[in-house]
């Protein structure tokens, strides 16, 4: 294959470009924040499940407080209304009295356990309600880590979407002047040898490789038309010679 030596120069500041462009795409793909967003987005998975429970179990005690209020609440009333009964004299009968005040007695007992259960889940309650809150403040400071970490992952896409646009442009400027045939095997190369399918010849060095060149292919080169487009014999790139061959 033949193209001119201008052309082939060409073809490294279109490498250059194409380099460039990858550089961009890696740093899109691994920014840091990417794993920092991955990270929180597990373990604030993990913690809404965590929270989820935490709330249940609030709002269950919650209702078995209100249930053990109301059971005291229903003994402290009727013990109330027998204790009325009693003082206002209107029981004569010594049987009835003993029986009421049996039952004064039977009641406040209950009272008792009652208000023992109910102070039991208000406890319970609280050490709930302690566990939630600790879950919740960990769920807005992961929150609000997410938020810094997606801000600085839209800036650094932002960032490199302005790099693409301008070196999408320089490249559109170069890509006319290099032929087709030259493109399509710069093309297949590139895809072939990790990004890089034209290399400078620097200092008797393929770049592409960064082999240095024996004799033998020195003085091949050296033999070689400017025009031929030449093969680094180590990795098959594309050979572009330069004023600092070292020729
Ligand atoms: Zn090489």
């Amino acid at each position: 294959m033949n193209a001119e030596p201008a052309v082939q120069l060409r073809l490294l500041d279109l490498q250059a470009l194409d380099s460039r462009l990858d550089q961009i795409e890696h740093r899109r793909r691994t920014l840091p924040a990417l794993a920092t967003i991955t990270d929180l987005d597990g373990r604030l998975g993990a913690l809404r499940d965590r929270v989820v429970a935490a709330e249940t179990e609030v709002a269950d005690l919650e209702r078995t407080l209100a249930k053990a209020e109301a059971d005291v609440e229903q003994v402290r009333a009727r013990a109330a209304k027998d204790q009325e009964l009693l003082d206002s004299g209107r029981i004569t009968s010594a049987k009835e009295l003993e029986s009421l005040q049996q039952e004064i007695a039977s009641l406040a007992r209950r009272q008792g356990d009652l208000e023992e259960a109910e102070l039991e889940v208000m406890e319970r309650l609280e050490d709930a309600r302690s566990a939630l809150g600790t879950l919740t403040a960990e769920r807005d400071q992961l929150t609000v880590a997410r938020e810094t970490a997606v801000a600085e992952r839209d800036t650094a896409w932002g960032e490199a979407d302005r790099d693409k646009e301008w070196v999408g442009s320089e490249r559109s400027k170069v890509l006319p002047d290099i032929p087709a045939d030259l493109l399509t095997l710069y093309d297949k190369l590139r895809a072939d040898h990790n990004g890089v399918g034209a290399a400078a010849l620097h200092q008797r060095r393929c770049e592409g490789c960064r082999m240095e060149l024996t004799p033998t292919d020195i003085g091949r080169i050296r033999d070689a038309a400017p025009d031929t487009v030449l093969r680094c014999e180590e990795c098959r790139r594309i050979l572009v010679r330069t004023p600092e061959s070292g020729l």
